[in-house]
């Protein structure tokens, strides 16, 4: 008889609230702009009367056209900062972050190249933990390894004074089974290491500034859930903020601030009876038909869903041969759907194409719900801020383009205000992230050109942050308006 699952498996996503997700205007920066203030940038004293405008996940579930794709053929000028124009309050601290930044490009070239050429799949990041630790130490970090429970993850802290804020930002680190840095994480590692560098650099210059760093080593992005482990262990507790970047094929010189889907991992299990495959067949109970009958099941949901879900899964199964009926296979499902409102019943849908198919065989099944990943709540006024410098700054469009692929960043996003841009790199038509194209790409000269300004626009947003209290009142506000939002039932 097929076990039940129950509805408390889902806890977590049943407790997390909606964001508001309504379509809404946004106008982001796009090229350089003639003077200091962009076509979007209000003056000063108009800001703090802004609406808190949210950026539209529905209107667009697309990559964008692969044509538009910066392709690695492609020869294009390397970014450049143009020092004489900032969007930014403190050109002097501007120049300061920028100067640390480059003057530690060719070490974070070089930690990237490390960690891209030591691939290491989820939770066995030792590589990459211990020589970002050793990079953070020597850089003037305090530093934890192992950190809470976690055997590849980290922290390093830099404070200066008392009762400043709290700028979090992310490392990622890990990679994928056979293709490596097939997501680029290794851009992500020295994405965060870069932003932390660059903020203690301007607190330095800064003596009166009181302000702290954290930067979190988080394992496990693919599949794992470490940034979630983290979370529910309290690493992001005391942060007011918290950024990472991330890269994508997309437009040369373009960054997104779009959603991603939420998603829920299902482990399944059949278990059935063995019997000798030519002479006593209806000895046995087939647990690989059960698998067989679940995935043609989930194949024919799939002609029946939302163009925007998604459903994906693999077999897998120990001992089998041709002459035994297999009394043991294993699968693992994901289901992803925009907001968790959607994937609930989404995943009720999967779920009864699983148990039918152990209620077809006479398989007993275990379900077990593994990691859950938010849709990504970009904090919008954080997105504006990062749009306006690194259009001003540094000629880059800001697109709200959402992706259908998930990240457990998302969870972090409904626990404090954050941001996440993805930002494109030169790939191969048909390269985007989980191929080896886009682990070539990974490697590249341009891709570390992009991260590099990509981290710019971060450090210089988290300064900020640091520094500006209007434009963090906005950043709060805009959050906490994210949860006025009614809860989501039960199934
Ligand atoms: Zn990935
Ligand atoms: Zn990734």
């Amino acid at each position: 008889m097929a076990d039940e699952i129950q509805a408390g498996c889902f806890g977590r996503l049943f407790r997390r609230k909606a964001a508001p997700r309504q379509c809404v205007e946004f106008v982001p920066p796009v090229g350089k702009p003639t003077s200091k203030h962009t076509s979007t940038e209000k003056p000063r004293d108009e800001e703090e009367t802004d609406d808190v405008h949210y950026f539209s996940p529905c209107c667009d579930f697309s990559y964008g056209p692969a044509r538009e794709w910066w392709s690695a053929q492609d020869s294009l000028p390397p970014y450049t900062s143009e020092l004489s124009i900032s969007s930014c309050d403190d050109k002097d601290i501007a120049y300061v972050i920028e100067k640390k930044l480059d003057e530690a490009n060719s070490g974070l070239r070089q930690l990237s190249l490390e960690i891209h050429d030591n691939p290491e799949l989820m939770f066995q990041e030792r590589y990459a933990h211990d020589i970002l630790t050793k990079y953070m130490s020597d850089n003037g970090f305090k530093v934890t390894k192992h950190y809470l429970g976690l055997e590849t993850a980290w922290r390093a802290e830099y404070t200066q004074g008392v009762g400043g804020r709290v700028i979090g930002v992310n490392s990622e680190m890990d990679a994928l089974p056979g293709i490596g840095h097939a997501c680029g994480h290794n851009l992500i590692a020295i994405a965060g290491v870069g932003v932390a560098i660059a903020l203690r650099a301007a607190l330095r210059a800064q003596p009166h500034v009181s302000g702290t760093v954290v930067l979190l080593g988080t394992p496990a992005e693919e599949g794992g859930g470490g940034k979630a482990i983290l979370l529910e262990r309290g690493a992001y507790k005391g942060m007011d903020i918290c950024i990472m970047c991330h890269p994508s094929p997309g437009a040369p010189r373009t960054t997104s601030v779009g959603s991603s889907n939420a998603m829920q991992s299902l482990k399944v299990e059949y278990f059935g009876h063995s019997a000798h495959a030519g002479s006593a067949p209806w000895e046995g109970t087939n647990a690989l038909d059960a698998a067989f009958i679940a995935y043609s099941s989930i194949s024919m949901l799939r002609q029946q869903m939302k163009p925007d879900h998604r459903v994906h899964g693999i077999v897998e199964g120990k001992n089998w041969a041709a002459n035994v009926i297999p009394d043991y296979a294993h699968m693992r499902w994901i289901a992803r759907a925009p907001t968790s409102a959607d994937l609930i019943p989404f995943v009720k849908r999967v779920q009864n194409c699983l148990q039918a198919a152990a209620l077809a065989t006479g398989c007993k099944i275990k379900l077990t719900p593994e990691y859950t990943y938010f849709d990504l709540h970009q904090n919008p006024v954080l997105a504006q801020g990062f749009a306006d410098i690194v259009g001003s700054r540094y000629g880059l469009a800001t697109t709200t383009q959402n992706t259908s692929a998930s990240t457990d960043f998302g969870n972090v996003t409904y626990a404090l205000p954050a941001l996440h841009p993805a930002f494109a790199i030169p790939t191969q038509p048909n390269g985007g992230n989980h191929t080896a194209a886009f682990a070539d790409a990974a490697r590249g000269e341009a891709a570390h050109e992009a991260v590099m300004t990509v981290t710019k626009g971060l450090a210089l947003t988290g300064y900020r942050v640091l520094t500006d209290s209007q434009f963090f009142s906005r950043v709060q506000a805009s959050f906490e308006q994210s949860k006025l939002t009614k809860d989501i039932p039960d199934l």
